[in-house]
């Protein structure tokens, strides 16, 4: 056993600190489930100063470390070398304060995203975060990745749902900004250098987090549609009509939508599936009588004017789930294809069509046979792509990669609206950031961690 893993289990005892082989056990990714962690170490600290000591020995070993929360991150950003620390948050798990008055709430970095829902709905509370993999990923990895979700088009992403932070740097210095206000004009708004930074400038242990009421109403449609200009056009006439009430506006290209409404899909299709474009729409609010109402009559006056081809309200919860299940059961296109390139591109609205064409048409130059789907956050401009063209080497990746990113740099868009760059996207990133920028945040990498062992080699090319 090295000296360094030796010291860390003499100064935090063997519940805190699991050798190599102790951690051996465990998976290194809750997304893939394809491989163990092989890490030096797996630190688990229980408080902030457990941390706050713990990187303090390790950058005296220039030992690099990389934090882990629920293993959720797609694009390589948690991944461990034999010779690194892994630090997991996932006993720092605690809901420190609930403020109904305030409307915040006070939590450890390793509160798991669900657990945290569940609890400020037994408190008449709401925190709008909603992904995918709510029952694995926690409260730290969803700010270090600045995580968007399916309600951003009300409630925005990470970086609008945190006023303060606690943070520990590389020497392990505690940077507690535990802010409450809305406003605080107080200096630089140090959070927001954390907030999405992916685990390379700081190990997030705490945050206070803005909440809100929770919906009294919920109304959820899903609408086919003849074009793109139609899916445009509803989501304008819906943000008048529906107004802040609008939490989701989901589009699915026709291709995507028959592969999760057909067999192995376990999902029947509640509309026809010959439409080019479906929308899942909805909408919370706190009048369940008027909201109802309102969303009856935008669906009736959508159709009248030619906006919608067919709709199909939620009547249940079952129904909901069903239509929800349409748009978030992802997996399926893993069982049915193999390999599966996943991408998260951002864009705006007015491009995603040609954009979508134009690649579309290059990838099936290149492979004829290659199946493409398109879907995801249209109200937030963001979009999800899934391309398997049969081929599964680094070579093929690289030009589908080219493929999908090269047009984004043209018409302004980003490589990523959610899952970062880890360690996938770090070639790419010249496309969206100007040299300058990627100089400053080397600049300030170095200054934060000046021997560079928080979770290096993600992000930042080299
Ligand atoms: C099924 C599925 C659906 C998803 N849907 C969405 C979606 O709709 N929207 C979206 O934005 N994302 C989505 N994601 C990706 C998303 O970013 C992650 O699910 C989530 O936010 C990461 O949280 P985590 O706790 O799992 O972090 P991890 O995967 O453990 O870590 C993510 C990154 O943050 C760093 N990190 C983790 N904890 C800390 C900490 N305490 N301090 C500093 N750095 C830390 C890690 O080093 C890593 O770089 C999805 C992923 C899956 C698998």
């Amino acid at each position: 056993m090295s000296t360094l893993v030796q010291l860390l289990i003499n100064t935090f005892g063997k519940d805190s600190v699991l050798t190599q082989a102790e951690a051996s056990g465990r998976v290194a990714s809750n997304w893939t489930h394809n491989e163990n962690l092989d890490c030096l170490a797996l630190l688990r600290p229980k408080t902030t100063e457990d941390v706050s000591t713990m990187l303090k020995i390790c950058n005296e070993f220039n030992q690099s470390v990389v934090p882990h929360g629920g293993l959720t991150n797609v694009v390589g950003g948690v991944v461990t070398k034999p010779n690194q620390i892994a630090l997991t948050l996932e006993r720092m798990n605690e809901v420190e304060e609930i403020s109904v008055h305030n409307k915040t709430v006070m939590v450890q970095a390793g509160v798991i995203l669900q657990n945290l829902q569940k609890l400020l709905v037994e408190n008449g509370l709401l925190f709008p975060l909603d992904l995918g993999a709510k029952g694995s990923c926690m409260i730290g990895g969803n700010i270090a990745s600045n995580a968007g979700g399916l309600q951003a088009v009300r409630y925005g992403v990470m970086r609008n749902l945190v006023l303060g932070l606690e943070v520990v740097l590389a020497d392990g210095t505690v940077i507690s900004s535990m802010n409450k206000m809305l406003k605080n004009n107080a200096g630089y708004d140090l959070k927001q250098l954390f907030i999405g930074s992916e685990g390379t400038l700081g190990v997030i242990t705490k945050a206070v987090l803005k909440v809100d009421d929770l919906p009294k109403s919920r109304n959820t449609a899903f609408v086919a549609l003849e074009n793109f200009e139609q899916a445009n056009q509803l989501l304008q006439y819906a943000r008048k009509q529906l107004k802040n009430d609008l939490t989701s506006f989901e589009l699915l290209w026709q291709d995507y939508y028959n592969l999760m409404t057909s067999r192995p899909s376990s999902y029947s299709p509640p509309l026809p599936q010959t439409y080019p474009f479906y929308v899942l729409m909805e909408a919370r609010g706190q009048n369940a009588e008027q909201d109802k109402a309102v969303f009856d009559e935008l669906l009736k006056n959508g159709w009248e004017n030619g906006l919608i081809a067919d709709a199909v309200m939620a009547q249940s919860q079952q129904e909901l789930d069903w239509l929800w299940s349409i748009r978030e059961n992802v997996e399926l296109i893993f069982s049915v294809h193999s390999p599966v390139f996943l991408y998260d591109v951002s864009l705006a609205i007015s491009d995603m069509d040609p954009y979508i064409k134009e690649i579309k048409t290059e990838l099936q130059a290149v492979w004829a046979d290659v199946h493409f789907y398109a879907f995801g956050h249209m109200g937030d401009g963001n979009l999800h792509l899934f391309v398997s063209c049969g081929l599964d080497n680094a070579a093929t990746k690289h030009q589908v990669d080219e493929i999908i990113y090269q047009p984004l740099q043209r018409i302004g868009g980003s490589i990523t609206g959610e899952h970062g760059i880890g360690l996938e996207k770090k070639p790419w990133l010249h496309l969206s950031r100007t040299s300058e920028e990627i100089n400053l945040m080397k600049t300030l990498k170095r200054a934060l961690d000046p021997k560079g062992i928080l979770n290096p080699g993600k992000l930042l090319p080299d």
